[in-house]
């Protein structure tokens, strides 16, 4: 049996007319005789709206009910487009995260899928063509209902395709694919056709929230290619798979950046062993995410240490020093939210020197200075004035001739 997963976001499921296009996208592996699992979001707005209805009843409402709450979206707009479905006289029917059954963790808001039994799944495929499944939502070994996170619908598509084997997973949204760079932003910015699991999840995790992250790691470990592209209209979109040397011959493939950052500095604290675990460990622990960090060599026995964390998290990190002064050992604290991080990303500088050399040339000469830089192997982040995120984004995106393609390894001098 020939399945295709195809997984559609909110706008492509809001209304009647938009949910007539979606039917136009399944009926044409249905015609070729495929079985088809459709996975929906709920209709666009909807998830919010049941989050700030718990929140109006609740100041702090309780987690396993949030979650059977915000559930009911996809149930809606699964039943719905069964019906749709239905009265075509296509053999549909809807399918909730239970009834798969798609089992979680019990974390609730944040499960994580621990394992797809496709028994009752492949029953359903016998007596019906298409299985329209609920995303983002799973069931817990108590029989309580979870949610994946938002965007989860992304990780429970790629989460199906693997566990049913299927020939392809499609990831329908409202923009024609991934793009080299924010085209709100950059108006040159170019679809992507091809992008490496590790460079989609550098570009997802820097905001541009074409996937959510999860679904790409499952892809990456499971082997899923996912193609993602527009529920309105037939263009190729881009797929995200196993990188190969043409990925690897292009030199910059995107540039991503993230407003969300906030510096913080501390002021000669000691340098001795133990300082760092003193001050990371509490934020840990508190799961404030450090991203960028930066000590300085010392002067005498002290050294400054730079780091940044979410803006969101800003006041309690700023808490959690100042509670450890006198154990940490410092003596100033300092904090900037006027931050945002940009980066160059692509599997072409595993091979390729001369990448970020470059990068410095073309913000100098934008007169853009550097705060931080912190570089991997396929990506190069420079922490800069907020202000100044739309210019180097642009500038950058020119330097790495991304409006046509980027440049290719054979003109890269190092
Ligand atoms: N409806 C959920 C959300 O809005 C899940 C999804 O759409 O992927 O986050
Ligand atoms: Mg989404």
């Amino acid at each position: 049996m020939n399945i295709v997963v195809q997984k559609f976001g909110g706008t492509s499921v809001a209304s009647l007319s938009t949910q007539l296009e979606v039917m136009k996208k399944v009926m044409r592996p249905y015609r070729e005789g495929n079985k088809v699992v459709v996975v929906l979001s709920a209709m666009a707005g909807e998830t919010n709206r049941l989050l700030a209805l718990a929140n109006e009843w609740v100041t702090t409402p309780d987690a396993a009910e949030m979650d059977s709450l915000v559930s009911t979206g996809e149930q809606v707009s699964c039943a719905l487009f069964s019906m749709l479905l239905k009265n075509q006289g296509i053999r549909a029917r809807s399918v909730l995260g239970f009834q798969a059954p798609i089992r979680t963790d019990c974390s609730f808001g944040k499960a994580r899928i621990v394992d797809i039994d496709t028994t009752a799944l492949f029953e359903m495929l016998e007596d019906h063509d298409v299985l329209v499944v609920a995303g983002f939502q799973g069931c817990e070994d108590g029989r309580r209902i979870t949610t994946l996170g938002r965007g989860g619908s992304d990780t429970s598509a790629v989460a199906m395709a693997a566990a049913l084997k299927a020939e392809v997973c499609e990831i329908y949204t409202d923009v024609p694919g991934v793009f080299t760079t924010d085209p709100n932003i950059c108006s040159d910015a170019t679809k992507i056709d091809r992008i490496a699991y590790d460079e989609m999840l550098e570009m997802a995790s820097m905001g541009a929230k074409v996937l959510q992250i999860r679904s790409v790691e499952f892809a990456k470990k499971y082997n899923v290619t996912v193609h993602v592209r527009s529920t309105f209209s037939d263009e190729q979109g881009t797929l995200v798979c196993q990188e190969d040397d043409d990925m690897e011959a292009v030199l910059v493939s995107g540039i991503a950046y993230d407003k969300d950052q906030a510096r913080i500095t501390l002021v000669h604290v000691e340098d001795r062993p133990g300082v760092s675990a003193a001050i990371f460990s509490p934020l840990a622990e508190r799961k404030i995410l450090v991203d960028m960090i930066v000590q300085n060599p010392s002067k005498g026995s002290k050294t400054d240490m730079t780091f940044t964390v979410p803006k969101a998290d800003i006041k309690q990190t700023l808490k959690v020093l100042e509670d450890l002064r006198y154990e940490i050992g410092y003596e100033d604290l300092l904090s900037s939210s006027d931050v945002s991080k940009v980066s160059i990303i692509g599997v072409g500088m595993r091979n390729h020197s001369g990448v970020a050399s470059r990068a410095f040339r073309a913000l100098a000469d934008e007169n853009i200075n550097i705060l931080m830089i912190s570089t991997s192997e396929i990506k190069v982040s420079f922490l800069i004035d907020e202000k100044y995120t739309e210019l180097a984004v642009r500038t950058l995106h020119k330097e790495f001739a991304l409006h046509e393609g980027g440049i290719q390894q054979e003109s890269c001098t190092g």
